[in-house]
């Protein structure tokens, strides 16, 4: 499969058209940012982690039944997608309250969130990816009702299959976005699920294992994502997933 236009450049990927039509080609570059791109770094070998960890839930996910954009690697760092017409919605799933809710409402950092919240972000950088309720998605023309009952339910069932999943690693899933398109009238999860879009922390230690790492500037975030990686990699060996 050939790498040809680039297409889209975004915070820490790259799109290129192939020489295939409706398949498209993502590299997950080293960079990281953080604040809407406003602390940013070049932090070398953290595509690759991203990759085989997003490339790894496709499969997980695909097995157990999502329809997701992945195709299969070409190497390490680069994954063949369908291609899809992306809906400009960042969907989020949280099983414990972190990061913006926390700031934004009265939970107290760390409550459990039971059934799961879903919130949506529209987005736009531009405009800081600001919340978005269903009444808006659907005005905005973004999903129809029957669409948005879809994406929910969807969300819904990775959060379980992805929090099971982490249970068994000793992580707790505290939240993650994710992000849809369409190819037709199917809508499919694009983008990507990784340790830059999600929060995880350690059962037993509590400790942070994703890009919250880089955001407060706690530690090493590389050895953070290649712990997380390492375990994804030993449950695999063991033939759990
Ligand atoms: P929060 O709304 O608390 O900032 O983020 C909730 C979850 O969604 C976190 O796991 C965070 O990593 C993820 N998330 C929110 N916005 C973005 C974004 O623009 N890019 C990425 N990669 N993840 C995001």
């Amino acid at each position: 499969m050939l790498k040809g236009e680039l297409l889209y450049e975004g915070k820490a990927k790259s799109v290129y058209r192939s020489d295939t039509p409706g398949v498209l080609v993502v590299v997950f570059r080293d960079d990281i940012t953080a604040f809407n791109g406003e602390k940013k770094d070049v932090l070398e070998g953290k595509g690759i982690y991203n990759a085989r960890a997003s490339a790894f839930f496709f499969n997980y996910l695909e097995k157990n039944g999502i329809k997701t954009h992945y195709l299969g690697m070409q190497d390490d760092r680069t994954m063949n997608v369908r291609e899809l017409a992306m809906i400009p919605l960042e969907v989020i799933a949280r099983n414990i309250a972190a990061g913006s809710i926390v700031k934004k409402f009265p939970f107290r950092e760390g409550q459990p969130l039971s059934p799961p919240v879903i919130v949506t972000d529209y987005k736009n950088d531009a405009l800081g990816d600001p919340s978005i309720n269903d009444d808006l998605i659907i005005a905005l023309g973004f999903l129809t009702p029957d669409e948005l009952a879809f994406v929910r339910e969807q969300t819904l069932r990775i959060n379980l299959l992805l929090s099971e999943f982490f249970a068994e690693l000793g992580i707790d899933l505290v939240d993650f976005k994710i992000e849809f398109g369409r190819a037709g009238k199917e809508i499919f999860l694009g983008d990507e699920i990784s340790m830059d879009s999600m929060r995880l922390w350690d059962k037993e230690t509590g400790e942070s294992l994703d890009k919250d790492v880089y955001r407060l500037g706690t530690g090493d975030v590389l050895s953070a994502y290649a712990r997380v990686v390492e375990r994804i990699t030993n449950e695999m060996r063991g033939g759990n997933a």
